[in-house]
C-alpha cells in the first residue's frame, strides 16, 4: 500500500532535484550563449553588444511564467499593455547607437526613454559611462528597480516621469535611445543631444501607420537625420501615470 506521506516525500525530493522552476534548466548561461550565437548569425557584430547580451539574465526581467521564452527572439508582455522588444531589435538599436562617428566601445552618457522592465537598461549599463532611464508608468518603474537589483546592476539612474521632456539636469547626452515611438521626435531630445551625439528612436513614418528607426546625429554642421528599417514599438505617450 502506498501511503500519502510517501508520495509527498517523493514529490519534495523530486522538487529539489528538478531544474529551476522557470524551465530554463540549470544553466541559463548556456541558453544565453545560444541566443548570442543566433544574434551573431543574424549579423550582430559589435563585441560589446554581444558581450552585454551574454551577461544580462533576460529571464529575470520577465514574469516567471514567460521565463522559458526569455532567450527566444521574441517580444514579450511586461504588464500594463507594454512589451519588451525582441533581442534582435534591441541589438540593432544598440549597434546603431554605437555606430556613431568616432564612438569607441562606450555610448558615453546615455538617456533611455521607456525603461519598461529594465532589460535594455541593464544592457546599456554595460556599454555606457552613465545611464539615465525614464519610465512614465509608475508600476513599471518600480518593477525595473526590482529587476535591476535582482540582476545585480548598479549605478543606473531610474526616473519616473514623462520621457518626452528628456532629463535636463544631466544633459547633454552622447546617446539618446527611445523604446517607444511617436509621430515626431520631441524637441527636448534634440536639445539635450551633445555635439557628436546620436539619437536612435522609432518614429511613425510621415503619412502612414508604420514605424521606422530614425537616427539623428548632432554634427558640426547641425542635425543629420537618417531613416532605417521598419519596426513595431509601443506608442510614445505624454505625461506620467
Ligand atoms: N526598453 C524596455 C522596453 C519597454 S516598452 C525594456 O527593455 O523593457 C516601452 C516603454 O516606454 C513602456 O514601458 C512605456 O510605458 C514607455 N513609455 C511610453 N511613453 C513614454 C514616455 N513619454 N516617457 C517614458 N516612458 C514612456
Amino acid at each position: 500500500m502506498v501511503r500519502p506521506q510517501q508520495l509527498l516525500h517523493q514529490a519534495a525530493r523530486d522538487a529539489v532535484r528538478r531544474p529551476v522552476p522557470s524551465g530554463l534548466g540549470l544553466d541559463s548561461q548556456a541558453v544565453r550563449e545560444r541566443m548570442v550565437r543566433r544574434l551573431h548569425g543574424d549579423g550582430v557584430r559589435h563585441p560589446g553588444v554581444l558581450d552585454a547580451f551574454s551577461r544580462v539574465p533576460r529571464h529575470l526581467f520577465v514574469d516567471s511564467a514567460l521565463a522559458i521564452q526569455a532567450y527566444e527572439d521574441t517580444s514579450l508582455p511586461i504588464g500594463l499593455g507594454q512589451t519588451i522588444s525582441k533581442p534582435s531589435v534591441v541589438a540593432r538599436m544598440l549597434e546603431l547607437a554605437l555606430g556613431a562617428p568616432g564612438r569607441g566601445a562606450s555610448l558615453g552618457r546615455v538617456l533611455e526613454i521607456g525603461t519598461g522592465c529594465g532589460y535594455q537598461a541593464a544592457l546599456l549599463a554595460l556599454i555606457s559611462r552613465e545611464l539615465v532611464s525614464i519610465e512614465r508608468l509608475g508600476a513599471l518603474h518600480a518593477k525595473a528597480l526590482r529587476h535591476l537589483q535582482l540582476a545585480g546592476v548598479e549605478g543606473v539612474h531610474l526616473l519616473h516621469g514623462d520621457g518626452c521632456l528628456g532629463h535636463a539636469p544631466r544633459a547633454p547626452y552622447d546617446t539618446i535611445i527611445a523604446a517607444a515611438g511617436g509621430d515626431s521626435l520631441p524637441e527636448a531630445w534634440l536639445q539635450q543631444l551633445a555635439p557628436g551625439g546620436r539619437l536612435v528612436a522609432p518614429m511613425r513614418a510621415p503619412g502612414c501607420q508604420a514605424q521606422v528607426l530614425v537616427v539623428v546625429d548632432r554634427t558640426a554642421e547641425g542635425l543629420r537625420r537618417s531613416e532605417h528599417e521598419g519596426v513595431l514599438f509601443v506608442p510614445l505617450k505624454t505625461g506620467a501615470a
